[in-house]
């Protein structure tokens, strides 16, 4: 290669590792992190220093000699930082500075005092493959660790340039630099494995990093889809739950229902009668009416009631008034309350406690609540439930007491865990479907023996900000 040639080439060169850093930087422009600002930068330093490598004799001899090498090696040992960087290993200022100031000292001395070409090309020549032979071996441990065609590339090119380096330096040696023969690796082939490198190596640090932020996608909508999966799921079991405690209290509201319908179809049967004997007043056939229509709106409060606590559980969080869901919930119950001769405890006209959530599923929580202390408070012979309603500056606080048996202290530990029940027909998921939908509203579930005797158990949520206080 001629000296004009030599210079092109050169200069091609360090346009490729300039435009290639420039590529990589606008295509991440989303990840730039320190990793990706080393590994571009370090590209930049290399392709300065070529650039005034290929000026040699337009600008000052010693920045294009000890001054491009200098910005080589900076480039080079920058690109390494990069990768051992993202292999999670420290960068250590101090020392990239002393390996910079070490290398300029040995390669001034070598070009001032030796003065020997030769010993300084095989100098520059062995630091460039020991440091191209380090960014192939980073690339490649990342490559094997994380499966990445992308670092792999980066170590191929890398190595193959190590290796042409290695190839030059045993011709060095092996011809003393006296050979007047043209070298077998000259610098045409050098400089086409180093524009191939650059080339290859920043499309694979962009393949890299491509590829991870693909497999961090890909890894968050798994985790969304295995989440809104386990959410739907939590969601079925508790509506399942919904249904089978709907389902226990269903006996006794059949029963309830069967009150006004029967009234219903007494007065219907009075108002004809009278009717057809031609005995019924216009006064008494409107009270007859007003019966009808009296029962007629029970029974529609009670299939309101039925039909509002099946349905699914909305997905929007909404104003929960928790004195309100515990009426409600009372109201569920009042059959089973009233057959079991159970009394009931609960401050009429306390203020709205306001809650942030789903009425329907802590209106389960309640009713679960609810229906084990009724199925503990019939087991002896002073029957009765105590319900308070309180808030604190940031929490609602609703405490449900029975004067049941209280909890075993051999299971206490066990209680709330899902499939323990002591009872013949229990299932034991209705409190740990409670803490599950509590722990949804940031809220939790605490069931433990009240002084006296008896269970109690503690449902806290958080208030709605702003929410009318409420003296306790
Ligand atoms: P299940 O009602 O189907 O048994 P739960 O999860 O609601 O399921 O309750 C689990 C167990 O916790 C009950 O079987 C019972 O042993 C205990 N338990 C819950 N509430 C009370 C209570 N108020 N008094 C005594 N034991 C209770």
């Amino acid at each position: 290669m001629t000296g004009p040639e030599r210079t092109t080439a050169i200069l091609i060169l360090g346009l490729v590792c300039l435009i290639m850093p420039v590529v990589t930087w606008v295509v991440l422009a989303r990840q730039h992190s320190r990793v990706v600002g080393l590994w571009c930068g370090g590209y930049l330093l290399c392709a300065g220093g070529l650039g005034l490598i290929g000026l040699r004799g337009d600008v000052p001899i010693w920045a294009s000699v000890p001054g491009a090498n200098l910005l080589v090696f900076m480039g080079l040992l920058a690109s390494l930082q990069a990768l051992r960087l993202d292999q999670g290993m420290r960068v250590r200022p101090g020392w990239l500075l002393g390996a910079c100031l070490g290398y300029l000292v040995v390669f001034a001395l070598l070009w001032l005092g030796l003065g020997k070409a030769a010993i300084r090309i095989g100098f520059i020549a062995l630091t460039m493959l020991f440091l191209q032979a380090q960014v192939a071996r980073s690339a490649w441990r990342i490559g094997r660790r994380e499966q990445s065609p992308g670092a792999m590339a980066i170590a191929g090119c890398h190595l193959l340039l190590a290796i042409t380096m290695l190839l030059r330096l045993a011709e060095l040696v092996w011809k003393g630099g006296a050979g007047s023969a043209p070298p077998l690796v000259g610098f045409g082939v050098l400089t086409s494995v180093g524009v191939l490198a650059a080339i290859v190596g920043n499309v694979g640090f962009i393949g890299l990093a491509l590829e991870r932020s693909l497999k961090r996608q890909l890894e968050a909508a798994a985790s969304r889809a295995r989440l809104e999966e386990r959410h739907a799921l939590g969601n079925e079991i508790a509506q399942l739950d919904r249904q089978r405690g709907f389902g226990l209290v269903a006996a006794s509201l059949a029963h309830e229902l069967n009150q006004p319908l029967t009234a219903i179809l007494a007065s219907a049967q009075a108002a004809r009668r009278g009717c057809a004997a031609k005995r019924l007043s216009h006064a008494q056939s409107l009270k007859l009416l007003d019966k009808v229509i009296l029962n007629t709106r029970r029974v529609s409060d009670i299939t309101e009631r039925i039909r509002g606590f099946i349905r699914p559980a909305l997905p929007d969080p909404d104003l929960v008034d928790l004195g309100k869901v515990t009426r409600e919930m009372l109201d569920l119950v009042t059959p089973d309350l009233r057959s079991h001769d159970i009394r009931v405890a609960f401050p009429a006209g306390t203020p709205p406690v306001l809650v942030q959530g789903d009425a329907i599923q802590l209106s389960q929580v309640v009713l679960n609540v609810l229906r084990n202390a009724i199925d503990a408070a019939q087991q002896v012979q002073d029957r009765s439930i105590q319900i308070q309603l309180t808030q604190s500056a940031d929490e609602a606080l609703l405490r449900i007491r029975d004067t049941g048996p209280g909890i075993d202290p051999g299971v206490a530990d066990r209680v709330g865990r899902p499939y323990f029940t002591t009872k013949e027909e229990g299932l034991g998921m209705g409190l740990s479907i409670s803490m599950a939908i509590l722990g949804q509203h940031h809220g939790g579930l605490l069931i433990g023996n009240a002084e006296g005797g008896g269970a109690c158990v503690d449902i806290w949520l958080p208030l709605l900000a702003g929410g009318a206080p409420c003296p306790t």
